[in-house]
């Protein structure tokens, strides 16, 4: 037998525990071309407060009753598969799941003798990679150019502005309270972070942002995003990633809209599974980085899948302190 937990009942504004359900499955026999794994590790990203919600998106909504989605990663304990073998380490979209069968489609070995499994599931994983298409692909900063980014120690946050600095531009941050700010400034080596939650985020950023704003990777929309948008140059570039500041409620609107046409700013909004041809590429990339040293990042790991629902309700509360995990064995 094997736990899983499914989505039991929309969320109407916050996340609530009892939006969840905690099931005990058998463990399958597998068919000709099937590969059974026990996951090691959990992804929760804020992107599944979005599927929790049957309101209409760029995907569909998670079906009630099933295994709440996720990307996890885990070891092949048994193979029907020719291509996987018993001991591979994989990364899987099993869900909120301690076992997964799956044909191999969308299956994809990685390597755990230099890089941690768990990183698989951040900064070498589909958080990294969404930094890396954001900042390379929108934003295409230059040297010398200041970058903003919203929620700067989480999981996509942190890469950005170590990219943004890789490239040359000053990389400055926004995130909620001290010790993250200290992280990302001291850790992380961004140029400067406004704590938003200190009660002077305009006037922070603008002391930040000396020679105004060249890009700006929104991840939280809201008060972080007008006082970025208030401080844009002209012709600046913004990577509209996240809005995680409305996830749990009404959308938010932009103060001063009037400030993308009067500084002709480039805004794009972006989904990073859209661009799955570049994501090699990516992830070769921050890969090098992860394991030459030159990219750090820190995870959130919480204990047990029975622990999910209420890290998940953290992360959405800015509880987590860089990739949130759940560690399942
Ligand atoms: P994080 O690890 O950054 O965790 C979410 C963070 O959002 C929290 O830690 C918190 O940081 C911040 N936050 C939450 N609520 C608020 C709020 N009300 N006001 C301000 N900040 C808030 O998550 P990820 O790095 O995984 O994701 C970052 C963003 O990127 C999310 O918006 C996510 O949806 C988006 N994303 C988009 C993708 C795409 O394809 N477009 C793919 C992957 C992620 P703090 O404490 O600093 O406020």
């Amino acid at each position: 037998m094997y736990q899983r937990i499914v989505l039991a009942s929309r969320p109407s504004g916050a996340v609530e525990a009892s939006n969840f359900r905690l099931e005990k499955a058998e463990v399958p026999a597998l068919a000709e071309g099937q590969v059974l794994v026990r996951n090691h590790y959990l992804s929760l990203d804020p992107y599944m407060r979005g599927r929790m919600s049957d309101a209409k998106s760029y995907a569909a909504p998670q079906a009630l009753g099933e295994t709440m989605i996720g990307g996890t990663v885990g070891e092949v304990v048994e193979s029907k598969n020719p291509k996987f073998a018993k001991g591979d380490w994989v990364v899987g979209m099993f869900g909120w799941s301690e076992m997964g069968v799956s044909d191999g489609t969308l299956l994809r070995k990685v390597d755990t003798t230099i890089i941690p499994a768990s990183a698989y599931l951040g900064v070498v994983g589909m958080p990294g990679m969404t930094a890396w298409y954001g900042i390379n692909k929108i934003i295409e900063p230059k040297a010398g150019e200041t970058i903003v980014v919203s929620a700067a120690s989480g999981a996509v946050g942190a890469t950005v502005g170590q990219l943004a600095k890789l490239a040359g531009a000053r990389a400055v941050g926004i995130a909620g309270g001290k010790e993250k700010c200290d992280y990302v400034v001291n850790e992380l080596g961004f140029d400067a972070c406004v704590d938003y939650r200190a009660g002077s985020l305009d006037a922070g950023l603008k002391a930040a942002t000396p020679d105004g704003v060249d890009g700006i990777f929104e991840n939280v929309g809201g008060a972080c995003f007008d006082a970025a948008l208030a401080r844009t140059n002209a012709f600046a570039r913004i990577a509209l990633c996240g809005m995680a500041a409305g996830y749990s409620g009404e959308d938010i609107p932009i103060r001063n809209p009037r400030l993308l046409l009067t500084n002709r700013v480039k805004l794009q909004g972006f989904i990073v599974t859209e661009h799955l041809d570049l994501w090699p590429q990516g992830l070769a990339e921050v890969g090098k980085l992860v394991a030459s040293g030159k990219m750090k990042y820190r995870e959130s790991v919480s204990q047990g899948l029975a622990s999910a629902p209420e890290a998940f309700m953290g992360l959405l509360q800015g509880k987590n302190f860089g990739k949130q995990l759940v560690k399942l064995i």
